[in-house]
């Protein structure tokens, strides 16, 4: 892909970027590798052409398939409490989506896995990450909510849809030693972003407040 069209011009373009690092910083986002992060990759890359002019404004957008791009500011909170334990090895991410999530958080983590339910999303998503020179993700078409047993366990797990409950599979491939899954619970208007750590047995839950994802769907679509 060209330098330009990944650099972006007028709406799209640096300054239009720095006006949306401005605001993830008054709203409480710290962490400097992960506001580089966002700064750094194209979100206008993710979207459609005809949205791209607002691909630097903090909200979600359209994708197709009734599905959307994430906030940035809900991948900023979410990749910042990933990362406040330290470097983190292997990463699950379920609901790979265009992979806006999964860019961001491939340049701060060696490796991440990550799984989609709708192929036609994916094999773009497939395409747009290879253009992008990103390498050390692995997709899978599935159901998330199963995990990827093949690759744990998994120093963290990143949900990017809301389960009514959280899935027993996926606290089962946390790594015992302080894994990590992050995820939204509910059902839609009164969901909840979760923290749950584990110590061998043990499952600490933090609440990070309220959120707005789409449902977690069940089977393959
Ligand atoms: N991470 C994306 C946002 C994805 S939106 C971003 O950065 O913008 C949530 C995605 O989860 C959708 O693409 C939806 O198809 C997918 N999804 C929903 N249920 C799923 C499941 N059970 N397994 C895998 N993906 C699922």
């Amino acid at each position: 892909m060209s330098d330009s069209r990944v650099a972006g011009i007028g709406m799209t373009s640096a300054r239009t970027r720095e006006r949306l690092i401005t605001r993830l910083r008054e709203q409480g986002i710290k962490d400097e590798a992960v506001l580089d992060r966002i700064r750094n990759v194209p979100r206008h890359l993710f979207v459609d052409e005809a949205l791209s002019s607002r691909a630097y404004e903090d909200t979600a957008l359209p994708i197709g398939f009734g599905q959307t791009i994430s906030q940035p500011f809900v991948v900023a909170r979410m990749t910042e409490a990933l990362l406040s334990a330290g470097p983190l090895r292997n990463v699950l991410e379920v609901g790979t989506g265009c992979g806006y999530q999964t860019a961001v958080i491939s340049a701060l983590v060696t490796r991440v896995e990550s799984i989609e339910r709708i192929k036609p999303i994916l094999d773009r998503t497939k395409v747009r990450l290879k253009e992008l020179g990103i390498k050390n993700v692995r997709l899978k078409h599935g159901d998330g909510a199963e995990g990827w047993k093949a690759h744990a366990p998994y120093d963290a797990i990143l949900v990017a849809a809301a389960p009514l409950s959280v899935p027993q599979a996926l606290l089962a491939q946390l790594s015992p030693k302080g894994g990590r899954l992050i995820l939204p619970v509910g059902p839609e208007g009164a969901q909840e972003l979760l923290r749950i750590t584990r110590r061998e047995e043990h499952f600490l839950r933090e609440k990070l407040g309220a959120v707005s994802f789409v449902p977690l769907v069940g089977g393959m679509g």
